[in-house]
């Protein structure tokens, strides 16, 4: 749509991967674009920012296509901004190093489009920093310098005065000099420094592949053709290197190296996420459910008949806390207030459950030891009395366990579904290949329905044999009625924690890690 108003092109650096070593004006920028312009290098959990309906265009490489032409993408910088849309052009690291930056503006402005650079933080420090190498340092570097290697072994740079480069600063920081490490390292000793002088090579810093190989001038070349060490890496010289004996931390992790696809909602992701990230992982959302209202006539016909009548229960059960989350969206939208349930007593499956009514000033009167339907049944059996009341407000994949438990004790139990779970397979560019080359170590499962929706979204991202596709990850579940459904479905389940909560998910994977690695 041509408005006759010219669009704006936010040249964002997006930080060496790990998606929240973004700015926060690039983030502000990425969020409120119409378009995204992205690679590889400019981590993809990075998209889950930008607006849902923008559009995301794939400027990288895929196994059917080159790269596009470096001119292709200022045009379509261009031509974007001329239709009217605010685009977001999201670069690896900082814009300005080695970023192309420079062409992309200028094209920007004989054209009359308005632009924004906005820095990001460069490879060449923060992946030394991932490594535990500070590029400085008061006894060692007092200066550095960030060189281009060029990547293609063919093209020797001549712009780079070896003679000059080699001495002139302390540290010195190549970019996209993996394939020519050989002559990089021949050139440095050639003028003038040692061949003991440490070199460290830092791979796919930030990221869950992140992976350090260390030695000197003299014998990093046969140590990165034995190690058969691949590009992107940063390259860094000098004695700062050796701070990494007593500095590196991102491995200490006990996480570290690991890449997570949470299958949660995204709405229910954030503690999970967050904690798998305290611990080093690199988390991957791909959400696989969503909840939402019901919108069948009978169902919601039921949902208020139930509410009517508030004041009659003896019991209101809660067994999630999307039960609870959409049980008071119900009570606002037919505006039921919740002192019309003064007879009740209120049970809570679990802890999270329970914090959950108690954000909204209830305090559950029971809470099973064990945070399962199966827990809370034994709870209330002895508690209930015969010819009671209980409303159960739930999601429309609950189990029968509950309310089949109550009925056997003479308890009315009214059921109401005041949500309904829905599979959502998010089109992912990216899982397919990451499944195949064994990109994921872990897939944490957290219900049922999170199994089922998994297996399903893979089929339509073009996955033929999710199962297989499965073997080998670390399959966690959150506990045994949802490892028993996976594995019924031949999926081998790695992890089942003790107690079915977030933490106790997140704790017995560390404690598994811890175990892999032989501490
Ligand atoms: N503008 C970018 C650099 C682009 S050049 C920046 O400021 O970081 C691309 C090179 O950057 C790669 O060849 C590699 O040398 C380096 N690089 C970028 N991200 C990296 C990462 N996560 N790990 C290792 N090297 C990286």
């Amino acid at each position: 749509m041509n408005t006759g108003k010219i669009g704006k092109v936010y040249l964002v650096g997006a930080g060496p991967g790990d998606p929240k070593l973004i700015t926060i004006r690039g983030l502000e920028a990425l969020k409120r674009s119409d378009v995204v312009v992205f690679d590889r290098l400019a981590g993809p959990q990075l998209l889950n920012h930008a607006r849902q309906d923008a559009e995301r265009i794939y400027v990288g490489k895929l196994p059917d296509r080159h790269t596009m032409k470096q001119e292709e993408i200022n045009q379509l910088l261009v031509d974007l901004a001329l239709q009217g849309k605010s685009v977001a052009r999201l670069k690896g690291g900082d814009p300005t190093v080695f970023g192309r930056v420079g062409e992309e503006a200028e094209l920007l402005r004989q054209n009359g489009v308005e632009y924004e650079i906005i820095p990001g933080i460069t490879s060449a420090i923060s992946v030394p920093a991932y490594a535990g190498i500070p590029v400085t340092h008061r006894d060692l570097a007092s200066s550095f310098s960030v060189i281009t290697g060029h990547e293609s072994p063919d093209k020797l740079d001549l712009s780079i005065h070896w003679d000059k480069v080699t001495n002139a600063t302390g540290t010195l920081v190549f970019l996209m000099g993996v394939a020519k490490i050989g002559y990089i390292s021949e050139q440095l000793v050639k003028h003038g420094r040692s061949p003991q002088t440490p070199v460290a090579l830092v791979q796919w810093g930030t990221r869950a592949e992140q992976r350090t190989l260390v030695g000197t001038l003299g014998d990093i070349e046969a140590k990165v053709s034995e190690a058969n060490f691949k590009p992107p890496a940063v390259i860094v010289v000098g004695d700062v290197v050796g701070q990494r004996e007593t500095l590196s931390w991102v491995e200490r992790k006990p996480l570290f190296g690991q890449r997570v696809l949470v299958t949660r909602a995204r709405s229910q992701a954030s503690e999970l996420v967050a904690k798998l990230d305290d611990l080093g992982a690199e988390t991957y959302e791909y959400p696989v459910i969503e909840t939402r209202l019901p919108d069948a006539a009978g169902n919601v016909q039921a949902i208020r008949e139930a509410l009517a009548q508030a004041d009659v229960y003896d019991w209101v059960i809660l067994t999630s806390v999307n039960g609870v989350e959409y049980f008071f969206r119900w009570l606002e939208s037919e505006a039921v207030d919740i002192r019309r349930f003064h007879r009740a007593k209120f049970a809570a499956v679990g802890p999270k459950t329970a914090q959950e009514l108690a954000q909204r000033g209830i305090r559950a009167d029971l809470l099973p030891e064990s945070y399962q339907a199966e827990g809370l049944a034994d709870k209330l059996d002895g508690l209930v009395i015969r010819g009671q009341k209980a409303l159960l407000p739930r999601g429309n994949l609950a189990r029968e366990l509950l309310p089949k438990k109550l009925r056997e004790l003479g308890v009315e139990a009214i059921e109401i579904d005041v949500y309904e779970t829905a599979l959502s397979a998010p089109k992912d560019m990216w899982i397919a290949e990451m499944l195949e080359k064994k990109q994921i170590h872990v897939i944490t499962f957290t219900s049922s329905s999170t199994v089922v929706n998994l297996l399903e979204a893979l089929k339509l991202n073009g996955i033929d044999d999710p199962v297989a596709a499965l073997q080998g990850i670390e399959i966690v579940c959150i506990g045994p009625v949802t490892a028993e459904t996976a594995e019924k479905r031949g999926i081998q389940v790695t992890v089942v924690p003790q107690h079915a909560t977030i933490d106790g998910m997140v704790e017995a994977l560390a404690e598994r890690r811890r175990i892999m690695r032989g501490e």
